[in-house]
């Protein structure tokens, strides 16, 4: 119902980031708002949009190529916008400069919702690969939905009983770090990154270098890889200090997976809202 994106009036710049800017537009038709995201260079991001429709993912309701509305295709060159549902109040980001740090009652419930946006993207063979703060959106209601599919990929369907395909391919197709019977679950990545966010959300800052310190690279790999194993807060509770754990595991093999974790009891808690009132909660009111 969106047929014409001269029909969208830039209200606002939403956001900045790798190879595009969100506006914030106003319908002159329909009075609604939409965030509209434009993209100078091709991804997998409008097939993924295309083909996504959950209440934890945040909606995409139109693709325009350089103006034309593309149902199908979108090969054309020139720069791809999406027509997005508007998310109110921002990235998760925004909410924790505002608010330095959350309860757990609302990691609970962030958690949950990240969980079930990533058991319906990994049952599509979709990985994210981008879960940060900055790509969790909050609406009017306190719900957090995951966007930003800009890095994401497809899982391929193993070739199986399919081994004469292998016979005309050239050395560098054969990933040896695939082979020896062990894949690496692409899709256990993003259970580690909600870990990261859940800690983040709940001490303040970003958990594996101290505050003040550059996060480049080096200090990056060396702190997240080779550092001692991170010290769970002593203040958190023992269900959000187990399921943290469980994200965090570095052996991807041990790591939780997304199933296992939405029976944790640390996202079966009742929520904030229900339980305490609406005024309590920071993502819903
Ligand atoms: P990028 O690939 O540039 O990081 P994102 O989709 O993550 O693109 O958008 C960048 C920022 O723009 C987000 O962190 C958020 O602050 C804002 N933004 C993006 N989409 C929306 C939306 N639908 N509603 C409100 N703000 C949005
Ligand atoms: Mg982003």
């Amino acid at each position: 119902y969106i047929r014409n994106i001269s029909d969208l009036e830039k209200v606002a710049v939403l956001g900045h980031g790798y190879g595009g800017t969100v506006y914030k537009v106003h319908h002159k038709e329909n009075h609604s708002f939409y965030a509209l995201k434009v993209r100078r260079f091709k991804t997998l991001e409008a097939e993924i949009l295309k083909r996504v429709d959950s209440p934890y993912i945040v909606k995409c309701h139109a693709v325009f190529d350089n103006g034309a509305c593309s149902e199908s295709d979108n090969n054309g060159g020139g720069d791809l916008s999406f027509v997005m549902e508007y998310m109110e109040r921002g990235s998760l980001d925004d909410v924790l400069r505002e608010h330095h740090r959350l309860p757990e009652e609302v990691i609970s419930v962030m958690a949950n919702r990240v969980l079930e946006g990533l058991k319906y993207l990994h049952g599509m063979k979709i990985v994210h690969r981008d879960i940060k703060p900055s790509n969790l959106l909050v609406n009017d209601k306190g719900e957090v939905k995951i966007a930003d599919f800009g890095v994401s990929h497809v899982v391929e369907e193993e070739a199986d009983s399919n081994d004469g395909t292998y016979a005309y391919m050239s050395p560098e197709r054969f990933d040896l770090s695939r082979w020896g019977g062990e894949n690496v679950d692409e899709f256990a990545g993003d259970v580690w990154s909600l870990g990261v966010v859940m800690l983040e959300c709940f001490l303040g800052h970003f958990p594996f270098i101290d505050p003040g310190q550059k996060p480049d690279l080096v200090t990056l790999v060396c702190a997240i890889c080779f550092g001692e194993k991170l010290e769970m807060p002593e203040e958190a509770s023992p269900e959000f200090q187990s399921f943290v754990k469980r994200c965090l595991e570095k052996d991807w093999r041990k790591r939780a997976t997304v199933l296992e974790l939405l029976h944790h009891p640390f996202v079966n808690r009742n929520c904030c809202c229900s339980s305490r009132g609406l005024e309590d909660c920071v993502l819903c009111g």
